[in-house]
């Protein structure tokens, strides 16, 4: 039985551009959008023919700020994908949403078109960050997207957080995650902050007090403290949930399973293949799209299973690559495993392999065993 797709659609505009951001999103072609919505609406159809009889169990529409697109273009979306998919009835369907770009009657548009979960980036709570990295929004206009997306039904909402950003102590990021809790959304993501080559912070890195390495897993640790306190449970490295709301369209990635990318950019992987749409804006008008295509070898799909699976607390299960590779994980991976339990980063428990909190602490060391 072939096994559900998540899809993901890529809606790459922003209102501007923030000044840590290295995503594939334009701050400058506004022009562009409605071609693009269409020539996105054109891929989803032209899809049918290859995947149209594969059941669907989660949609992502990220960004970019996919909020910042009037609503009818939003639903033209979701009418594309129904006609050719089946969605399962429980099916997660998330929107990325940023504080300010969405008002009650667009956010009851997307509870119209099916939309079950929000996903809105707040980043920080301090309206002195948010300027320093470049955000539009203030702490204010967060709240009042917010609490209209609680009034309008919505029961399941992520909050996007950056720790580490330039100028930030423990003390500050404690008022963040303070506040937050406070809202009692159901998910939190947390992820330290990456000076990525071509952005404005990295550009001038050193106009700014960076927090160090000590201070910045200090800040990790508060977070899985905090929101342990909480009621949230990490569930992967930088994802927190309280019970029955991790985000399933992210375990897709993390377990290995299959999901089709709309849109530029996006990624894909399905039947063993792994493929990627164009960057370039003015080729997907023109109807161009996978720009590059790699059937994975057996080595690869092993090692991605790992370090995917390693990401969640929950670790990987040695009957499930059994199941998938039809191998015994310990013939493949055995010296790895026995040296990262030796130097007490990973746990084996119940044929059961996940990180311990010093192997969470330095995770990339320990993937890349795996690769
Ligand atoms: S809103 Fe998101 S995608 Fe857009 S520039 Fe900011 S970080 Fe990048």
């Amino acid at each position: 039985m072939m096994s559900d797709l998540a899809l993901y659609v890529h809606i790459p505009f922003c209102a501007s551009k923030c000044r840590y951001c290295d995503f594939l999103s334009f701050a400058d072609r506004p022009g562009l959008i409605n071609r693009y919505m269409e020539a996105l609406a054109d891929e989803i159809s032209d899809s049918y023919d290859e995947y149209g009889d594969r059941c669907v169990s989660s949609i992502y529409i990220g960004g970019g700020t996919p909020s910042l697109i009037p609503e009818e273009d939003i639903g033209m979306i979701f009418e594309r994908i129904r006609a050719v998919y089946d969605l399962r009835p429980d099916a997660e369907i998330s929107i990325e949403v940023n504080p300010g770009s969405a008002d009650s009657d667009k956010l009851a548009a997307y509870r119209s078109f099916g939309i079950n979960r929000l996903s809105i980036g707040l980043q920080s709570a301090n309206d002195d960050e948010l300027a320093r990295i470049g955000r539009i929004h203030t702490r204010s206009g967060f709240e009042n997207t917010y609490r209209a997306a609680r009034e309008c039904g919505f029961d399941n909402i992520n909050i996007d957080l950056i720790f580490s950003l330039p100028g930030q102590d423990k003390d500050i990021y404690a008022g963040t995650l303070k506040y937050v809790l406070d809202l009692k959304p159901e998910h939190i993501s947390a992820y330290s902050m990456q000076l990525e080559e071509g952005t404005y912070l990295y550009e001038h890195s050193d106009e700014y007090e960076w927090p160090d390495e000590d201070e910045d897993r200090d800040m990790y640790h508060m977070s899985v403290r905090m929101m342990g306190e909480a009621g949230y449970d990490r569930y992967e490295i930088s994802n927190f949930a309280r019970p029955g709301y991790e985000c399933r369209h992210n375990i897709v990635y993390w377990r290995g399973g299959e999901y089709l990318g709309f849109g530029i950019g996006a990624a894909s992987y399905v039947g063993g293949s792994r493929f990627r749409n164009t960057e370039v804006i003015e080729e997907y008008l023109r109807g161009v799209r996978c720009s590059e295509s790699t059937r994975l070898s057996e080595a690869d799909e092993m090692s991605e299973f790992m370090f995917l699976g390693l990401r969640m607390s929950t670790g990987v299960r040695r009957s499930d690559f059994l199941d998938r590779f039809g191998k015994d994980m310990d013939e493949v991976y055995g010296h790895q495993i026995s040296g990262c339990v030796r130097d007490g980063l990973m746990c084996d428990e119940k044929g059961t392999l996940f990180l311990t909190e010093k192997g969470f602490d330095i995770s990339n060391y320990v993937f890349a065993k795996f690769i």
